[in-house]
């Protein structure tokens, strides 16, 4: 099974917007919006879960993306998460793979992406993190 993740340069700033929020050191984290294809995974849009102060684990805001859900067009949903690593590389931690996975199961998807954005490039800066793109399924 093919698994593209698609994501516009417009979607991708506006994630790069929301996880610059992390430059005070503190993680951040959201859903990502979007369509399930043949191809694999189409970002539309990126929501963050708490601007202000650290969100811990997106699982706990899931009332609140089923609300943002219920706002969308028929064919979008919610395909996962993403948060960000301040200080850490772009690496799922275990307590990472559980939440994506635990996310997954709470939606009932077969198959879900979640990104993790680290800072890119040299020094602390977020104009450009990276993005790292992890795919859970079901198990067979
Ligand atoms: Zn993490």
């Amino acid at each position: 099974m093919a698994s593209e993740v698609l994501i516009s340069p417009l979607v991708r700033d506006r994630l790069v917007e929301l996880a610059g929020c992390s430059v005070d050191g503190l993680e951040r984290a959201g859903f990502l919006f979007g369509r399930v294809s043949e191809r694999g995974f189409e970002i539309t849009d990126a929501f963050i879960a708490d601007k202000d102060r650290r969100t811990g684990s997106v699982v706990v805001c899931d009332g609140l993306a089923k609300a943002i859900e219920a706002n969308l067009g028929p064919s979008q949903s919610i395909l996962g998460t993403w948060h960000t690593h301040p200080t850490a590389a772009a690496r799922p931690s275990e307590a990472d793979l559980k939440a994506f996975e635990t996310y997954r199961g709470l939606r009932g998807h077969a198959r879900s992406v979640n990104f993790i954005l680290s800072p890119g490039g040299a020094g602390p800066s977020w104009a450009s993190p990276t993005i790292s793109a992890w795919i859970t399924r079901a198990a067979s």
